[in-house]
């Protein structure tokens, strides 16, 4: 059920929307950034500005010596800085997609000891920037005879040229830069190594803050904008010097070609000079190779993501003759390691055995996001692959559970883009009822096809439905404490559709689920933004029994907390009553998993089903919602009333908040807060808003006690709250 048909989920994009950023950078690091006059210049200054215009925020840079910027980004007075990429750096900090690839190389003034390599410096004094790549790289793994730490590319140069250090280990394109712009005695030695993406980095604690970049970053990439900058900065980024060793320019080779004239030792110069160019062109071709292989590849899986998947199982199906072929889409859900629950880490190395699994099993795999596999099999083989995955995973010591769609080549499809579809299909299909598996059939189509809703929330979906916070009011403080997320569709044709419409429908197809994801993610989003606003209210989700089935939705909502930095009391879980009723046990699960990880949990509707309260006892909810129908009548009704107060009783008693929907006028607000009921959530208060006006209503009323405030009068309550 949880396809993702919304890419923003697997975008992760970020939670709170900052105002302003403050880069950080090196203080001399042509051409990508240094400080020219007091302004930051480069072309990572421009990519800076460009991200920063796409996510509407101010940029400040904060140009400083190397040490001090990483220093600054650990102390969190800056926020991102672009920097290489390495696995040491990842243990403290997040990283963007790649800005792009660069080398480092060895350079000195003299080249006493003939070095071509790493390995050569050994016995020799090698200057590199404190704190830099080639810092951690050194210390890790390639001893050095003494270390000469220096706080700047240009201070490690300078100390060649004073004969201080013997070599220098350095990012290869801004050393090059300076040496020709300083006129520096010193050059480049070997061929250049390392091949690193050069990334945006941010502190482990911002993930919101790299989802952000990442999403800006993503912008500025498609909007040509990159290009654009790119095109501006080519000469400077092309690195127009070869790597020829330095004794072989300056030396005695072109002195004693010159002076004995000998063609040979030419020759041989010209040879090495190109030799350096090819090398050069080598390292340049193999680091675009990494940069394409990491555009079109699961950094996590190493598997082909969904266009190369696409690409490559079309000649596959092409190629494949007579044989009988399917397409697979696979799910891997409850992903359990003994009892306790994964770490982010730990469900990445489950979901990169699976894709290792899938490699070796499958003619072909890819993946295509959100836990979801794509595999062309040999028909009848299925079982047998997932099951061996299975066993694979259980000896690494994870459980795990795989779910599978699958569609036949060709009846279902000639080519995969239509197989994958359908293959899709089956999967939410077999997940709507409750199957592990399911194989594609024309007549999962015709019920889809039959409703033009459907089909059109399948194409226009992602961008035309959206979330709307109904604000609700805490009657003991007086104050905004919380919002329900509710779903709106502003459909392109029909206009807006109202909820009670299309999500029945979407439930009876089984795709549901895919709007659940999206509202889950959507109010865990609002909830870190609305914190980091000053606002820490709770954002309430509505969840259908249907989507309750699905025993991945707790690992997913603890998944997306984590990455998103969202606190799980922030969000509650709303299951109708008649939803708790249909399948205890498995309601009982999902609630006991959710309640761990600390999300609250709310039965909505109250009233509405058969269901007493007391049959809730066992189950751990913190919150009632009393239908509207009941609330609307109260006033009028004495036995409207009494049924209100004994909820109201009882769920105090079971230590339940208790939410009144829809009350209509300020006496049936007055009324429901003698009776000791915790909050309202209706029109009278505020009808359900977007984001931004929901900040705008907490920014006057948020803070305020509403009874008693001044502009009491200003909401929307009959006769006003004063
Ligand atoms: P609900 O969960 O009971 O949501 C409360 C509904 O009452 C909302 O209607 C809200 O706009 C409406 N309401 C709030 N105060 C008042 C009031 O004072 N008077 C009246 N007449 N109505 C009030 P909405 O947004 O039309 O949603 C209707 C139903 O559709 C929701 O009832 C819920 O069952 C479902 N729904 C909405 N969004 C989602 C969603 O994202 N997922 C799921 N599964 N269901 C959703
Ligand atoms: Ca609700
Ligand atoms: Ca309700």
């Amino acid at each position: 059920m949880w396809i993702a048909l919304f890419g923003g989920l697997a975008q992760a994009a970020a939670a709170a929307e900052p105002r302003v950023v403050v880069f950080g950078g090196d203080l001399d690091y042509p051409p990508y950034e240094w400080l020219e006059n007091g302004k930051p210049k480069g072309f990572l200054i421009d990519i800076e500005d460009a991200i920063a215009r796409a996510g509407k925020a101010d940029a400040n840079h904060k140009q400083a010596p190397w040490p001090e910027t990483m220093a600054a980004l650990k102390s969190e007075a800056v926020d991102i800085v672009p920097m290489f990429r390495s696995d040491e750096r990842e243990k403290n900090f997040w990283f963007s997609r790649p800005v792009f690839y660069a080398h480092h190389a060895i350079f000195t003034k003299s080249d006493p000891g003939r070095v071509t390599d790493l390995s050569a410096l050994r016995l020799w004094r090698v200057a590199v920037e404190k704190s830099s790549f080639a810092h951690d790289q050194i210390v890790a793994g390639h001893p050095v005879g003494e270390l000469v730490l220096a706080s700047n590319t240009n201070d490690a140069l300078g100390l060649l040229a004073d004969g201080r250090a013997d070599y220098a280990v350095l990012a290869d394109q801004p050393s090059v830069r300076l040496i020709s712009k300083l006129r520096m005695p010193v050059s480049k030695v070997g061929t250049p190594f390392w091949p690193r993406e050069y990334s945006f980095a941010v502190r482990r604690d911002r993930p919101e803050l790299i989802a952000w970049v990442d999403r800006n970053l993503d912008e500025v990439i498609t909007s040509g904008e990159f290009q654009r900058i790119q095109a501006e900065w080519q000469a400077e980024l092309d690195n127009p010097l070869p790597a020829v060793p330095l004794w072989l320019v300056k030396g005695w080779a072109p002195f004693a070609a010159l002076v004995i004239g000998a063609f040979g030792i030419l020759i041989f110069v010209l040879l090495r000079v190109r030799s350096g160019l090819v090398k050069e062109r080598d390292r340049r071709d193999a680091a675009e190779r990494d940069a394409s292989f990491l555009v079109e590849h699961d950094r996590a899986t190493g598997l082909p993501r969904r266009s190369k998947f696409e690409t490559d199982a079309n000649s596959l199906l092409k190629s494949s003759g007579g044989d009988r072929l399917k397409l697979v889409v696979l799910r891997t859900e409850d992903v359990r390691r003994g009892e306790n629950k994964l770490s982010s880490e730990e469900f990445s190395i489950a979901q990169s055995l699976v894709g290792e699994s899938l490699r070796d099993l499958a003619l072909l795999s890819g993946y295509l996001c959100d836990k979801r596999f794509a595999a062309v099999i040999s028909a009848g083989t299925t079982h047998g692959i997932v099951e061996t995955i299975g066993r694979t995973l259980h000896h690494a010591g994870y459980e795990i559970e795989l779910a599978w769609g699958g569609a036949r080549f060709p009846e279902h499809g000639r080519d995969t883009h239509d197989l994958l579809k359908r293959a899709e299909l089956a999967l939410s299909a077999c997940s709507a009822s409750g199957r592990r598996w399911a194989v594609f059939d024309f007549a999962m189509e015709s019920s889809l096809e039959a409703d033009r809703l459907v089909r059109d929330f399948l194409a226009f979906g992602k961008d035309d439905v959206f979330a709307v916070y109904q604000p609700q009011l805490d009657l003991e403080s007086g104050r905004i404490t919380g919002a329900e997320a509710l779903a709106r569709w502003n459909h392109r044709e029909l206009g807006p559709i109202a909820p009670d419409e299309f999500i029945p429908r979407l439930e009876k197809v089984g795709l549901l689920g895919q709007l659940t994801v999206r509202m889950i993610d959507e109010a865990i989003k609002e909830s870190v933004r609305f914190r980091a606003k000053g606002f820490p209210i709770k954002v309430s989700v509505n969840v259908s029994a249907q989507d309750f089935a699905d025993r991945d939705l707790p690992d997913l909502i603890d998944i997306r907390l984590r990455e998103l930095g969202a606190r799980p009391e922030d969000l509650t879980v709303e299951l109708t009553e008649s939803g708790v009723v249909t399948d205890p046990d498995l309601v009982r699960s999902t609630l006991a998993k959710l309640h761990r990880i600390g999300v609250r949990a709310a039965i909505d509707d109250f009233g509405t089903g058969f269901a007493s309260l007391a049959s809730f006892t066992e189950l751990p909810f913190q919150e009632l919602k009393i239908d509207r129908l009941f609330i609307e009548r109260m006033r009028d009704s004495l036995s409207h009333r009494e049924a209100v107060g004994s909820a109201i009783n009882l769920a105090r008693r079971m230590k339940m908040e208790v939410v009144a929907e829809g009350a209509p006028d300020l006496a049936t607000i007055q009324l429901l807060k003698r009776m000791r009921c915790t909050r309202v959530q209706s029109f009278a208060i505020s009808p359900p808003l977007l984001p931004d006006e929901l900040i705008s209503f907490l920014r006057e009323f948020g803070l305020k006690d509403i009874f008693g405030g001044p502009r009491a009068d200003r909401l929307k309550l009959v006769g006003g709250l004063a």
